[in-house]
């Protein structure tokens, strides 16, 4: 068990897809398991963390255009932050990923990155990341 590290990233506008892969697997090579599991977590209610494409950036600006369909801005929301949409596209993508360590290395898919997924910036965001294993 390693303890939980943290990085931050800031993120530049309002909604995005920020691929932080390479901040992953650097985190879990200084980790030292060869063979477990990483878990990727946000700790923010207006942002979340997903595995998808990150060869064609269309797909993460579609993944976005879709959320906001179905997030719109103006649905009638009660929160009075004025950040629903956010909230509820957090809550779609989720907050955490879990990816498994093989032979020391983070094995994720071919054409799979690790994002943050931003719905309420630009901020500074941070993710927290456990490696558990042997
Ligand atoms: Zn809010």
């Amino acid at each position: 068990m390693v303890n939980p590290v943290e990085f931050e990233v800031r993120t530049r506008a309002r909604r995005q897809f920020v691929d932080i892969t390479p901040q992953v697997v650097e985190k879990v090579q200084a980790s030292g398991v060869r063979s477990g599991v990483c878990v990727v977590y946000i700790r923010h209610t207006t942002a979340g963390v997903t595995v998808n494409e990150n060869a064609d950036p269309t797909v993460a600006s579609d993944i976005l255009r879709r959320l906001e369909v179905l997030a719109p801005d103006d649905a009638g929301y009660a929160h009075l932050e004025g950040n629903s949409p956010a909230h509820v596209m957090a809550t779609l993508v989720g907050s955490s990923a879990t990816i498994p360590v093989v032979d020391g290395r983070l094995a994720l898919g071919r054409w799979q990155g690790v994002f943050l997924a931003e719905f309420d910036g630009p901020r500074t965001r941070k993710v927290s990341v456990t490696v558990v294993g042997t």
